[in-house]
């Protein structure tokens, strides 16, 4: 029997809760995007995109979902033939490389281990040896969805600098925009991807870039065709000035008060609450991992996402039943595994409009489903990330 009384507890990384305010922002007439009062709210919002993403960087925004500022950044950046390096880390890194390949771009992709995630000293290595400078461009995906493998980006830059190497940074911050840091301008990114589905809380449908000074002159010279994305036609000095067609009016509406209730919070705040829910999941994993149960599927706790935990259910388990079954029954939402790790993990997101309470519920469901399951696991889960949490607000 389908659960349907009560609240959806929706943990899927992605798209994620959107809060009321959100909701209710957006529910207004629509407005002349040419006119001075949505203009003010754009400015606003460019304003507070660009302190989130910590950069002076120009931010281009677009009626798309992820995957379209991901095309964005390749017809932008390349002509046919140019080179580049893909840091494979899951699913989304692989699929932004055959988006590119798509395009005539040639791409290598430096394998990696997902459970590991990348090793900067790899990309290094691979970068030292491309002497004659051939690799036009890095394209790393900060936090892997489909892993919960948040990779190490500072450290990557580091690697990049070390090989002298003068290739475009490009980092997807789709799943870590607004729930963990990234730093734009001090990390060297040239290009960063984002969408609104998630630390952002907005519904899907709007898609970001930051093209630093080094990837707009990029933009001037390459060759692939671009219409709607064009940043040449978009971008003045480093601002975006105009829009690819209608402004998505609504979607700016909630994304200046989703802003808004990351600035009233502070995004440190939002970053300290995103590590205590994910911290508390990891424990709740941890405990569950006994008795030859799931792992927390990031084998290396310097990579374990604060955004998203993907749980390894033990060989011969099926983790899609785990997620059909919290959702038939218990009404959770969880997200299922994506590509070679289909039935292998189940996803918890924990991004975005989330507390302690909602992660806690999701969390018992969880342990139920995989009672329900039949998948051995370890009794208490849930009870040692309350014991977390409550340690955490006891220490204020
Ligand atoms: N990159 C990452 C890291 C993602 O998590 C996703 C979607 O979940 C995408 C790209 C694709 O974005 P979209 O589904 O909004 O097109």
């Amino acid at each position: 029997m389908a659960a349907t009384r009560g609240r959806q507890f929706f943990q899927n990384p992605g798209p994620t809760n959107i809060p009321d305010r959100v909701l209710r922002a957006m529910d207004r007439p629509a407005l002349d995007f040419m006119g001075a009062e949505f203009r003010a709210i754009a400015a606003e919002c460019y304003e507070g995109l660009r302190a989130l993403l910590k950069t002076e960087a120009a931010i281009l925004v677009y009626a798309a979902s992820g995957h379209g500022a991901w095309e964005a950044a390749i017809v932008n950046l390349f002509s046919p033939g140019d080179k580049v390096l893909v840091l494979e880390s899951g699913y989304f890194s692989l699929n932004w490389g055959r988006l590119a390949e798509e395009y005539g771009v040639v791409v290598e992709t430096l394998a990696s281990d997902w459970r590991a995630g990348i090793d900067p000293a790899a990309v290094e290595a691979r970068l030292k040896e491309d002497k004659a400078r051939t690799l036009k461009a890095v394209l790393l995906v900060h936090n892997e969805t489909s892993t919960g493998v948040a990779n190490r980006c500072a450290e990557i830059r580091r690697a990049i600098d070390a090989a002298h190497h003068p290739a475009l940074f490009m980092v997807d911050v789709i799943s870590s925009l607004g729930s963990f840091d990234f730093r734009m301008d001090e990390w060297q990114a040239d290009v960063v991807v984002g969408g609104s589905q998630k630390g952002l809380m907005l519904p899907p449908g709007m898609a970001f870039t930051g093209a630093s000074a080094k990837a707009l002159r990029a933009a001037a010279s390459a060759r692939l065709p671009r219409v709607y994305w064009d940043w040449r036609r978009l971008v003045e000095g480093n601002r975006q000035t105009k829009f690819p067609g209608t402004a998505p009016v609504h979607l700016f509406y909630g994304l200046q008060e989703a802003l808004r209730m990351i600035a009233e919070e502070g995004l440190d705040q939002v970053f300290a609450r995103h590590h205590r829910l994910a911290e508390a999941t990891r424990r709740a994993v941890r405990v569950w991992r006994s008795n030859d149960g799931p792992e927390i599927f990031a084998a290396d706790p310097r990579v374990q996402s604060d955004s998203i935990t993907a749980v390894l259910v033990p060989e011969g388990q099926d983790a899609e039943r785990v997620r059909q079954i919290a959702l038939d029954r218990f009404n959770v939402s969880l997200g299922g595994g994506l590509d070679r790790l289909g039935g292998r993990v189940f996803r918890i997101g924990h991004m975005g409009d989330l507390n302690e309470p909602m992660l806690l519920g999701a969390l018992a469901a969880v342990e139920m489903a995989l009672e329900l399951a039949g998948v051995p696991h370890g009794k208490g889960g849930v009870a040692a990330a309350m014991d977390y949490l409550a340690e955490e607000a006891r220490r204020g």
